[in-house]
């Protein structure tokens, strides 16, 4: 014991530990100057386009399409044309091009990894460990059951649809265009997918992706474009559209396509509660509290944007909290050491901005630790706010950005209607040691996903969506293939 004692006291101990910066190369991927619309597995030269961006540098990354209303029909006419041939494959060969694809992605996901960053802002770590990982998942996931429809669905003889319109947001934007395109493929069916306008680059550097598979022209057709290139394919002529948004806009397209015959569903946002209670291991729930709400900027719908702590232990689960949003390092997304990187664009930072302003002055407590913001881009330290009522903006609407709410609780009764007096529902995490505690609430939170012990964690064969206000539908699992069939006695 005393030699242990003698041997640490002698040890050097630094005063402060810093990280070298470790940047990861750009190099690997090569954006081009100008991109078209992928059609018919062509690049076609667009009659309007816009300007993409770093989010980080404010840096100009490369000019894409802005499709017109004309532009989108002609990608549905062509997918439309591609669907013949490819709904009368047997599964067995749709899954061989699935399987491609996916192992191409776990290939290329570097490139990937590095391309989502620089566009999207999200830290490399995340990209490279989460994003890639998980879109790769998904295309195996569903290619195994592209020959199994008939298993997955007895007695139902399932169809594909036909063309699905997909349109996607800029929070996982490889991640959503694998969840899209998957099952909608797995199923048969042909696609035309807009990405969101700010994150487009890895959606276009997919369609390489595409053509190495050698999968049939027209199968996969990609749009860019803004929201009216959104709403120009909600009109045009496809048999089903699968919206990921915002509430807003999901309810505008919701309004759009009554009696249209065109099928839907709704991916939207959240307002996700984490669940604190007293028997909780508290380090463990802080590092899920922070996984929760701080990964990925927050821009994540099933952020678990607010905190329910069990009032016994509020104090040391707040003190714990704030040392270790300390430990965050914000900046450079290309730095592998970074945890939370740029938010996505200016109109985002500025919705933030507004939000936490009526955080203050709606009269709660913020925090924010010290730390040094980049000074071109768009940046926002993580945020906590303690002393927040239910009533406060902050608590109620989605800000979709690194800010926590804190609020207490006394009673697992108290923590369940607290948790779902929100419009939305999407997901929620629990932290208890008792197994029955974890099944009791389980059963009573209205959220598509709930998480025990854990927060963010995602599979593909495990189905995620919501109630209410965030939508209908599910994707991942069978789940997510039966909004691709007809004659699945699936949803809407
Ligand atoms: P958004 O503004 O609703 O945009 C989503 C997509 O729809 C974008 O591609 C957008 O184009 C397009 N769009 C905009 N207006 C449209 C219209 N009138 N008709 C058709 N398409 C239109 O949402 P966002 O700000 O990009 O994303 C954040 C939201 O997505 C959050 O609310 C979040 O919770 C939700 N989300 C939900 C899930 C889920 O699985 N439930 C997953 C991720 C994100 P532009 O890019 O030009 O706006
Ligand atoms: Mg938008």
């Amino acid at each position: 014991m005393a030699e242990v004692e003698k041997r640490r006291g002698s040890a050097p101990v630094p005063h402060e530990w810093t990280y070298a910066p470790a940047p990861e190369s750009r190099e690997i991927v090569s954006i081009h100057e100008r991109y078209g619309l992928f059609v018919g597995g062509e690049w076609l030269e667009p009659t309007e386009t816009y300007t993409t961006l770093s989010p980080a540098s404010e840096e100009p990354l490369a000019t894409v399409a802005q499709a017109t209303p004309t532009e989108v029909r002609h990608a549905v006419a062509v997918a439309r044309e591609a669907f013949a041939d490819w709904s009368a494959l047997p599964g067995s060969e749709r899954a061989k091009y699935l399987f491609r694809i996916a192992r191409i992605l776990q290939e290329r996901s570097r490139e990937f990894a590095v391309l989502e960053s620089l566009n999207g802002g999200k830290p490399i770590k995340e990209s490279r460990d989460v994003d890639l990982p998980l879109a790769a998942a998904h295309f195996f996931y569903y290619a195994g059951w592209a020959d199994k429809l008939e298993y997955a669905f007895p007695n139902r003889k399932p169809r594909p649809l036909g063309v699905a319109g997909q349109i996607i947001p800029w929070n996982f934007p490889l991640l959503m265009l694998a969840w899209k395109i998957a099952p909608a493929l797995a199923a048969g069916n042909t696609v035309v997918l807009k990405p969101a306008e700010t994150t487009p680059l890895t959606a276009l550097l997919f369609c390489d992706v595409v053509r190495q598979a050698e999968l049939p022209p027209g199968v996969v057709n990609i749009v860019t474009g803004d929201g009216s290139t959104g709403a120009a394919l909600v009109d045009a002529p496809v048999d089903k559209i699968a919206f990921t948004g915002s509430t807003d806009v999901g309810k505008a397209i919701l309004s759009r396509l009554a009696g249209s015959g065109k099928k839907l569903t709704l991916e939207l946002g959240g307002k996700a509660a984490n669940i604190v209670f007293d028997d909780a291991a508290i380090d463990q729930a802080v590092e899920g509290i922070v996984n929760g709400i701080y990964f990925n900027q927050g821009h994540v719908c099933c952020a678990g944007s607010r905190l329910f702590v069990q009032e016994s232990v509020a104090e040391p689960v707040v003190d714990k909290l704030k040392r270790r949003m300390a430990t965050l390092r914000v900046g450079d997304p290309l730095d592998k050491n970074t945890d939370v990187g740029a938010i996505n664009s200016k109109a985002q930072l500025e919705k933030i901005e507004e939000l936490v302003a009526a955080g203050r002055d709606e009269g709660a407590e913020i925090y924010q630790p010290p730390c040094r913001l980049p000074e071109r881009g768009y940046w926002f330290a993580p945020t906590v706010f303690t002393k927040v009522a239910q009533s406060y903006r902050i608590a109620q609407e989605e800000i979709f950005g690194p800010v926590l709410s804190v609020l207490t609780f006394r009673t697992p009764d108290e923590a369940v209607e607290k948790a779902n007096n929100t419009p939305y529902g999407l997901s929620a995490g629990v932290w208890t040691e008792k197994g029955s505690r974890i099944l009791w609430m389980a059963e009573r939170l209205r959220a598509g996903v709930v998480w025990a012990n854990t927060y963010n964690r995602f599979d593909p064969a495990s189905p995620f969506g919501g109630y209410k206000e965030s939508g209908f539908g599910r994707e991942g699992g069978l789940h997510g293939l039966a909004p691709y069939l007809d004659g699945n006695g699936g949803d809407a």
